[in-house]
């Protein structure tokens, strides 16, 4: 049987990432038919909008779909298309793990976090004020009156949600992942110090549910020494919840530690869908070139096979891509140290390395 995969190139150097995992995907055997739809800047004149809605109702049809990076730019009117899908989907949980591989020039050789982020809440939640409009006024005169402080009128304003419905399920997911997957621990991350009533809430209600799973370590620490303990001693660390904002920085953090983003896969999980795509972005400089890792993108197809309950060949395409970047001979530049980047090879010779190890 052939799975329906709604796949979505991107932008930027999406489009040769996605073409390097369509072929290693479909080298472990497995078969799929492809519907092939596309979103971002390029689009809007066709369609009047970065995302169509031809491009939901695909990922609605086929529940799940394999994603290269998409360019934001900034001060444009339209939203993140990325953010968009995520709240649309209600892609709740995002899951990025952050892995050394043996080979890659990286100061740690032994990390192996999950970063669980909320998708949907926090300082993204999209509820912004700006700068002298007439909201942003009321807004300020309205806090002013009901808690006493005083915000400048010069001021813009983006609110930060945190409910105890968005945060029960975002730490359950990391906790029942955390069985699935035998891990041992998972620790919180807040700023629930200063943030009492939102970073506050959120730490409480992940103590409640940590109650829930007795098997399971449970610990929080606050996001300022996260990042330095995270750099100082990161084989600590197992499965990590937190809030939308941090997640983000410490996914990035995490991909930092374990050799770069061009080794950060992830995965947006929700009850109806679930969309995979690469930590980093769409690196413009880069389009084009040949130039670009596609490991992380393709890291996200191998949790798109576990997914779909194909364990066997995700398995068998990880060690494939563990296999060329142990090997050090056929990896792109930034696999390689200052010294060696004129011997890198070019995203789509990374992918003849992996299907050759796939056999
Ligand atoms: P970026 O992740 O594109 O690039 C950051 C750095 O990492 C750059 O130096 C780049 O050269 C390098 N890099 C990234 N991916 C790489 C890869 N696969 N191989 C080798 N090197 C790689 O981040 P940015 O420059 O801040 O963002 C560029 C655009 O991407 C922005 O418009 C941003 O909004 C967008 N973005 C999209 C997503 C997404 O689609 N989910 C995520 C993050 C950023």
């Amino acid at each position: 049987m052939a799975y329906n995969i709604t796949l979505i190139p991107g932008d930027g150097i999406g489009p040769e990432l996605t073409e390097a995992t369509k072929r290693v995907l479909e080298a472990t055997g497995i078969e799929f038919n492809w519907d092939i739809v596309d979103a971002g800047v390029d689009v809007i004149e066709k369609y009047g909008t970065p995302l169509p809605e031809h491009v939901i109702e695909s990922i609605r049809r086929n529940k799940i779909a394999l994603k290269g990076p998409i360019t934001t730019p900034v001060g444009y009117g339209f939203r993140s298309v990325n953010v968009s899908l995520r709240k649309i989907l209600d892609l709740y949980a995002c899951i990025r793990p952050c892995k050394s591989y043996a080979g890659t020039p990286t100061h740690f050789n032994n990390v192996d976090i999950v970063v669980v982020r909320e998708n949907t809440e926090d300082l993204y939640a999209g509820i912004e004020f700006e700068k002298g409009t007439r909201e942003a006024t009321e807004i300020i005169a309205s806090i002013e009156k009901l808690s006493g402080a005083k915000i400048r009128p010069d001021s813009g304003l983006s609110i930060k949600p945190i409910s105890v419905t968005g945060t029960q399920r975002i730490v359950r997911y990391a906790f029942n992942y955390a069985r699935t997957n035998n891990r041992r621990k998972v620790t919180a991350l807040h700023k629930a110090n200063i943030m009492k009533f939102s970073d506050g809430l959120f730490l409480s209600v992940a103590r409640d549910i940590a109650k829930e799973y007795p098997d399971i370590e449970f610990e929080d620490r606050i996001i300022d020494n996260m990042t330095m303990q995270m750099v100082k001693n990161p084989a600590q660390f197992d499965v990590v919840a937190c809030p939308n904002l941090y997640g983000d920085i410490i996914s990035d953090l995490g991909a930092g530690l374990v050799g770069g983003l061009g080794l950060a896969p992830g995965a947006n999980i929700g009850d109806e869908a679930a969309l995979f795509e690469p930590t980093h972005g769409s690196a413009p400089k880069y389009k084009g070139q040949n130039k670009a890792n596609p490991m992380a993108q393709m890291l996200s197809g191998v949790m798109m096979l576990h997914h779909l309950n194909e364990s066997e060949a995700a398995n068998r395409l990880e060690n494939a891509i563990a296999a060329v970047v142990s090997e050090g001979k056929r990896v792109t530049y930034d696999l390689l140290p200052e010294n060696k980047r004129n011997q890198a090879v070019g995203t789509s010779q990374v992918a003849d390395a992996i299907i050759e190890k796939l056999g």
